[in-house]
């Protein structure tokens, strides 16, 4: 801390900016305007992006046990004036080695700082301190630098000596063996000082710019375009392109660059792209705009051996590794699910879930191997499912003989329809969200209470680790095995009407 205290915890401004409305200022100034003065506009967060929010409050609150006997400021987010009194006695106290959740105040932004380590090199010695900012991420990030420059101009601005900012994230290098986590191993903290310093210039640039935006009556003149998704989605998205043809350029797939030349070139729509103009194969088809199928299709959907078996996986990913020999963020199998048509047509349905808090995958492999049996094609759409099988066969050698046949007989459909089929409502998208509707109309996942893989994986998570009311419980495992059911229901039908459609156009 310097010498004098002048200016420590000073008066609010009458506009405050708090470190995310800092960085959405950074991504964008009419972001920044709408989330302060306009933020019922704002599509508010799935359950997946939630679900991200919350294993990151989980990982701030293993992070400070890394600090024994730190202090956390009790004081919530929407109670300022005591947050920062609270924290000045903190700092005030020499006893108390970490403050967590500090409250700053400086030139108009208020920040909470995760961790303050109070440090001292010898008797003599000024006092200081490490900022630490605690990151669910497995890396540092761009953005995390500007987030620790906005933090550290705050608290150097109320008078404290930073001897080192550093971020903490989590390192996925770490092997958990069961027992306790070992602490020092899940997380790596990254002395960042340097690069912050070199930051600090764009946090005395920026602020005046933000402040004055926000005092204006209209939102900034920003049009939407690629800046909207980094660093983050911005929620005002649907918000600020609601006024967009269908046929918007930012719509075309595929490699930012073009669609920044075609805009820099003055198209506005994927139609005023002119003849010529280099394009990938996805690219050209949604220019193109019209049904395609290949003359292949149909001897490549023959090629299918029967029974034929419908597979897919649903795995959770844990930034805190709860099963021995698992890293953080690995995918764990929980789920899957099975349609077996045969040959005269008739279709059957198996299903896993497993719904509790134990390690899922040997009663998982198991029970898929026998589902699988050892005849007829297994198809997927997407390499994943080949990737978490040969996962576990790794780990588990007891699986290994079973699962390198079952490796053999994957098919997979999404490179199928990619080659070989084309329609003008999958925009551009080859997602099986996308593919359904346009091929098979009658069967989509609007119907449904999960509609995604993330959502998916969110709501798993929320079954097994929070949700304690069992009818709840009931409701999400209910939810699951539907949404699962519905994605290998998917493949059968994309099957039947692609084949359909190959012989209304001829062999
Ligand atoms: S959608 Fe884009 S233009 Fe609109 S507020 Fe967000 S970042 Fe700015």
């Amino acid at each position: 801390m310097t010498d004098s205290h002048e200016g420590l915890f000073a008066a609010p401004p009458s506009r405050r900016l708090s470190k995310s409305k800092y960085l959405s200022g950074l991504q964008c100034l009419k972001r920044l305007y709408l989330e302060i003065h306009r933020p019922e506009l704002a599509t508010p967060p799935d359950a997946s992006t939630q679900a991200i929010l919350d294993m990151g409050t989980e990982i701030g609150r293993l992070a400070q046990q890394y600090f024994p006997g730190g202090v956390l400021v009790k004081a919530g987010f929407r109670q300022r004036e005591a947050a920062v009194a609270e924290t000045a006695a903190l700092v005030h106290n020499p006893s108390i080695p970490s403050i967590f959740e500090g409250a700053f105040e400086h030139d108009g932004v208020l920040v909470r700082v995760d961790i303050l380590e109070r440090v001292r090199t010898s008797e003599d010695a000024p006092l200081s301190w490490r900022l630490i900012e605690v990151k669910s991420s497995t890396r540092v990030k761009d953005v995390h630098l500007d987030d620790l420059s906005v933090q550290s101009h705050v608290v150097q601005g109320v008078g404290l000596t930073l001897d080192a900012t550093c971020l903490m994230h989590i390192d996925t290098g770490y092997l958990y063996q069961g027992g306790e986590v070992d602490l020092r191993a899940l997380f790596a903290v990254k002395n960042m000082s340097e690069s912050v310093t070199l930051r600090r210039g764009q946090v005395y640039e920026q602020l005046p710019v933000m402040k004055s935006a926000l005092l204006k009556s209209d939102p900034p003149d920003i049009e939407p375009d690629q800046h909207c998704h980094v660093p983050y989605e911005c929620p005002f998205w649907a918000h600020c392109t609601k006024r967009k043809p269908s046929r918007w350029i930012y719509h075309l797939p595929g490699k930012k660059e073009v669609v920044n030349q075609l805009v820099q070139q003055g198209i506005t729509t994927i139609d005023d792209i002119p003849n010529g103009t280099r394009l990938s194969d996805a690219q050209r088809r949604v220019k193109d705009n019209v049904e395609w199928m290949s003359s292949e299709l149909g001897k490549v959907l023959r090629s299918v051996t029967y029974p034929v078996h419908h597979l897919d996986i649903e795995t959770v990913m844990l930034a805190l590794p709860r099963f021995p020999l698992t890293r953080p963020y690995q995918p764990i199998p929980v789920q899957w699910s099975n349609h077996i048509e045969l040959e005269s047509g008739e279709l059957s349905h198996q299903e896993f879930l497993h719904n509790e808090a134990s390690e899922p995958r040997k009663q998982w492999a198991q029970a898929l191997i026998e589902s699988l049996g050892e005849k007829g094609s297994i198809v997927v759409y997407s390499a994943y499912e080949e990737a978490i099988i040969r996962q576990l066969a790794e780990t588990f050698p007891e699986f290994k003989s079973a699962f390198k046949s079952i490796l053999k007989r994957l098919w997979d459909l999404l490179p199928v329809i990619r080659e070989h089929y084309y329609h003008p409502d999958f925009n551009g998208s080859y997602s099986i969200k996308s593919v359904l509707p346009a091929v098979v109309p009658s069967l989509g996942y609007d119907d449904l209470a999960i509609q995604a893989g993330g959502q998916a994986a969110a709501e798993y998570y929320r079954m097994v680790f929070v949700e304690t009311d069992w009818v709840e419980q009931a409701a999400l495992r209910e939810s699951l095995l539907r949404y699962c059911a519905r994605d290998t229901l998917a493949m059968v039908e994309l099957r039947r009407a692609l084949a359909k459609k190959n012989k209304q156009v001829g062999p």
